[in-house]
């Protein structure tokens, strides 16, 4: 049962009472998310969140998943990587597929909301398909810096239908895309399995289910098997920092049911990590509960998100918000997070050698760890927790709907 007293506990008074009196401004007013999964990644892991709080609150937030089948999360995903700058086959029979299931979706669903905010590529061309009767917002999760031509191009039409285009980054900005936006953050909720704070001994149990020695130092990797996560740089790294450094690698990943890569990838990084798993130098974890995420978050000396792009990263706050210092790319919505040499350290994406060395020396120094540890975590109160992020969507409605 949510307990919204909890939260004063976390972020003090006045965020809780401003928070409750912007939910009451909102009666007898209803709204709408749309998203392709229920769990795994980071936008499920904010609705789980955000639509049980604000509902708790008295607002009527409804979501909503579009379901696909297994072709349809293929051509999304070829999305997804286009739009983080990989390549694309952008035929007609998969531009069919998209516009198909989203077409199909529509004429099964009627949507009477006061505003309407649609998340990510996959459900974008939606707007197309409906009588629009009310504001619709577009949530974008992904780092398009560096999109496919073609497919931005492709795109590019449906987010212009939009009201306006929630981004996390002014980094997103397009010079070629008219539409007004707004900056939100991404959130982590404090108080959820995967937040919380955990004793000891409960790590210590959590650990010991994955058989996970604590021995010696844990550095680890939480992160969907997705390329753009480069697990297997990940690999490379930790075999630069054994050889300095005696420690532990773990590498948790979930599959998203949206994420029909996972499978794929995971193989490709046991098959490059076979010798080390074989000799308890790297532990692979699959589909772990939440709170084995947050066990692991919280016991690890040093976190490393070595992320290609990243449109947020929620990740990163949650290893910081546990006190734990992260070694990660300069990449997309990750530098609003750690701040080099403050709370964690920032690489190129693919300096192997810096991340090794960076490793290092935060393993060699707990007065570091502490230090950034606690930069980090304060860093992640003020900015990225949950009661922020809903603050932040309740202005956005009232402001639609005022327009
Ligand atoms: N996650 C998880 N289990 C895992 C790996 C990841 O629960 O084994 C969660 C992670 O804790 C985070 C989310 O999935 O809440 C990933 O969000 P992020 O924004 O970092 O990346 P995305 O997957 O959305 O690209």
């Amino acid at each position: 049962m949510i307990d919204i007293e909890q939260y004063r506990k976390v972020v003090g008074d006045k965020q809780i009472d401003d928070l409750i009196e912007k939910a009451k401004t909102h009666a007898g007013k209803k709204y709408l998310m749309v998203n392709t999964t229920a769990d795994g990644g980071g936008v499920a892991e904010m609705l789980n969140s955000m639509v049980p709080i604000l509902n708790h609150l008295g607002v009527a937030l409804e979501w909503k998943i579009l379901h696909g089948f297994h072709e349809f999360f293929e051509v999304t995903k070829s999305f997804h990587n286009g739009l983080q700058g990989g390549d694309i086959s952008l035929t007609k029979e998969v531009k069919d597929l998209y516009l198909g299931t989203n077409e199909e979706f529509a004429s099964y669903n009627e949507f009477d909301h006061d505003v309407v905010v649609i998340h990510d590529p996959q459900p974008l061309p939606l707007i197309a398909f409906f009588e629009k009767k009310q504001p619709w917002v577009w949530r974008l999760h992904i780092d398009i810096t560096h999109p496919n031509e073609d497919l931005w191009d492709f795109v590019k039409g449906y987010i212009q239908m939009y009201d306006k285009m929630i981004i996390s980054n002014t980094a997103y900005r397009k010079d070629d895309l008219v539409i007004d936006d707004v900056i939100i953050f991404p959130a982590i909720d404090p108080l959820t399995e995967k937040n919380k704070e955990l004793g000891k001994e409960k790590i210590e149990e959590e650990m010991g289910k994955h058989n996970i020695p604590l021995d010696k130092p844990i550095i680890s990797q939480i992160s969907r098997f997705d390329i753009w996560k480069d697990p297997e740089g990940v690999i490379d790294v930790f075999r630069k920092v054994k050889e300095t450094a005696d420690c532990r690698l773990v590498m948790c990943g979930s599959m998203a049911s949206d994420d029909p890569e996972g499978g794929e990838i995971f193989k490709r990084v046991e098959a490059k990590a076979r010798d080390l798993t074989e000799s308890g130098d790297v532990i692979l974890v699959i589909n772990a509960e939440e709170v084995f995420v947050n066990a692991l978050q919280s016991v690890s000396d040093v976190v490393i998100q070595k992320s290609i792009r990243e449109g947020f990263g929620l990740t990163v706050s949650e290893a910081l918000w546990k006190g734990t210092p992260v070694v990660t790319s300069k990449v997309g919505g990750i530098p609003l997070q750690v701040k080099d040499g403050e709370n964690g350290f920032l690489c190129e994406p693919t300096d192997n050698d810096a991340y090794a060395e960076r490793i290092i020396t935060l393993l060699n120094d707990q007065d570091l760890r502490e230090r950034m540890g606690k930069k980090g975590k304060e860093h992640v109160r003020e900015n990225f927790l949950i009661t922020r992020l809903m603050s932040d969507y309740l202005d956005l409605f009232s402001e639609m709907i005022q327009k």
